[in-house]
């Protein structure tokens, strides 16, 4: 097997084998690094086994490079850690685990090589290179990683039920490589995942949201998701997804399947971001839909005011999966909530005053918005495709239009509350807040223009309807 080195990397590998053979210690490289490089993936972090002490290792390979990088150490875990410039590099002993029920921490003694590979969790992450110089470069592979990894398949070195009962986090990290790596789960591994899903309870949110937003930020997050769903993890881990599942009838009149268009919906905004938090937002547009579902008798399904709920659901499901609690989740929840509006604007007579007021609320995120509502376009009639993008782009023609005339986008009131007080000689008060707030709606529906001496003699009308004059 040739793996392709980069030429810092050969330095580093040839340096690392090098402090070992002084202290006479065997060592191999091991695990994501190995199937990053088979794949021809694109790789950072480098994880070194040794049989001895990995900190021990760690310090004599630093000496070898000047200046001496910094050894990052954790003495309980027996690790240690040196950074050559983006070239991450982990050192640690062999070990051997064994597990209680309990907890995904496992008991941990000094082991063989074999014994570390064997706790591994998949074959393609099991794969070992020799750094020794009796055989430097060779594959060690006892689990026929290579042949998965040319199969494209996914699968646990030892019994997958005993694999993922030990360490449950493994089932997201399984369906997670499935989606990064587009590999298919073996059918065994699979069925495992199912008959453990219950025990994904044990693991922190933390690390399971970690897994989701890798899910999220691959290529094709559909992938995953949908393996999150037949898994029966999706069901503990995120029931409000699974609640888009599924198309009622009722006299002949039915709807589409929520869950799988919103697996669409992330897909094709995936061709156009990397942003997490707006592939984030395409997932839960929809997710107050169910909550929102009636039929109307001769008419058929509506979901009113699903943008309304979905938005007020957002801060629950960011708590809950330990997402942040900050701008990002404003962003999504703001996404959430206007993503029809840029969908009214497609109908006949729009006036200025509604493209201004969308202007407005979504601010800087209108591009975010526009490519949502594009993203949210998910019929298979081609000839539809075609006309609601040509729609879209009749609304983007408009706000420029608009914007080009008013600069609304991230507007700043030419008044502020601080220039009422001023020349009013008000204290903060109601009337200060009703003021600014005539301002502001009277250039929205576009009464006066976006300027400081239009909203200036509006404020002074405003002010004189309530019985207030300039000090
Ligand atoms: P990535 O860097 O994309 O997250 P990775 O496979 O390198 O992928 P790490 O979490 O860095 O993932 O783990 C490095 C290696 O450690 C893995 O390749 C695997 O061999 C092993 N490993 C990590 N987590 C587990 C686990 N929960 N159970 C068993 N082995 C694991």
């Amino acid at each position: 097997m040739h793996i392709n080195y980069s030429d810092k990397e050969l330095l580093v590998l040839k340096k690392i084998s090098k402090a070992a053979q002084e202290l006479n210690v065997p060592v191999f490289l091991i695990g994501g690094f190995v199937r990053d490089k088979v794949i021809g993936r694109a790789t950072k972090d480098a994880d070194i086994v040794c049989l001895g002490d990995g900190i021990v290792l760690a310090n004599k390979v630093a000496e070898k490079f000047h200046p001496k990088p910094y050894v990052a150490f954790f003495k309980n875990f027996g690790t240690a850690q040196i950074k050559l410039d983006e070239f991450e590099i982990e050192f640690v002993g062999a070990r051997k685990e064994s597990y209680n029920y309990e907890s995904r921490n496992p008991l941990v003694e000094a082991g063989s090589l074999e014994d570390d590979q064997n706790r591994r969790d998949f074959t393609i992450n099991a794969l070992a290179v020799s750094l020794n110089e009796k055989d430097y470069g060779e594959l060690i592979d006892p689990f026929n990683g290579l042949h998965d990894i040319e199969q494209k398949i996914i699968q646990t070195p030892l019994d997958p039920l005993q694999t993922f009962s030990d360490d449950p986090l493994r089932m997201m990290r399984a369906i997670r490589f499935a989606a990064q790596l587009n590999f298919s789960i073996e059918a065994k591994t699979f069925q495992a995942i199912i008959d453990n899903a219950e025990r994904i309870k044990i693991v922190s949110q933390e690390r399971i949201s970690d897994e989701l937003n890798k899910i999220m930020l691959s290529s094709k997050p559909s992938v995953g998701l949908d393996l999150l769903s037949s898994s029966g993890l999706m069901q503990i881990v995120f029931p409000q997804m699974m609640a888009l599942h599924g198309a009622e009838y009722v006299d002949g009149l039915g709807h589409k399947d929520n869950f799988y268009h919103t697996l669409q919906v992330i897909d094709n905004i995936c061709i156009h971001t990397n942003d997490l938090w707006l592939r984030w937002a395409a997932l839960l547009h929809d997710i107050g839909k169910p909550a929102t579902k009636r039929f109307e008798e001769g008419h058929g399904w509506t979901f009113h005011g699903h943008e309304v709920v979905g938005a007020r659901m957002v801060p629950k499901i960011f708590g809950k999966l330990k997402l942040p609690m900050n701008e990002k989740m404003k962003f999504v929840q703001k996404l959430v909530e206007l993503h029809l509006r840029p969908i009214s604007l497609t109908k006949e007579n729009i006036t200025d005053s509604a493209v201004r007021r969308l202007l407005f609320d979504a601010g800087e995120d209108i591009d975010a918005l526009m490519m949502l509502c594009e993203a949210d376009i998910t019929s298979k009639n081609k000839q539809k495709v075609k006309r609601y993008l040509q729609n879209f782009e009749l609304v983007r023609e408009r706000m420029k239009e608009v914007e080009e005339k008013d600069h609304l986008r991230n507007w700043q009131p030419p008044i502020t509350g601080e220039m009422i007080m001023q020349t009013f000689g008000l204290a903060p008060s109601k009337n200060v807040g009703i003021i600014k707030d005539s301002i502001r709606e009277a250039i929205l529906d576009g009464i006066i223009p976006n300027s400081y001496e239009a909203a200036h003699q509006f404020m002074l009308q405003k002010a004189a309807e309530l019985n207030l004059l300039p000090v």
